[in-house]
């Protein structure tokens, strides 16, 4: 029986499944409220709070 195939598209999950950030500078690693939000004319933008590095935010997270 070969019923199992590997077909399974992504569901789009009602849970909202928080993103996870790395901090390319100190490998810190947590969730997205857990860095320091910034925001500017440009959009918001995510900092390390224990090195200070921006992170690079991606647009539309939750989109
Ligand atoms: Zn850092």
């Amino acid at each position: 029986m070969n019923a199992l195939t590997q077909r399974s598209p992504p569901e789009r999950r009602t849970s909202h499944r928080k993103s996870v950030l790395f901090c390319s500078q100190c490998d810190r690693t947590a969730a997205v409220d857990e860095w320091v939000l910034t925001t500017t004319d440009d959009g918001e933008t995510l900092a390390c709070p224990d090195c200070g590095a921006t992170l690079t935010a991606r647009a539309n997270l939750s989109d």
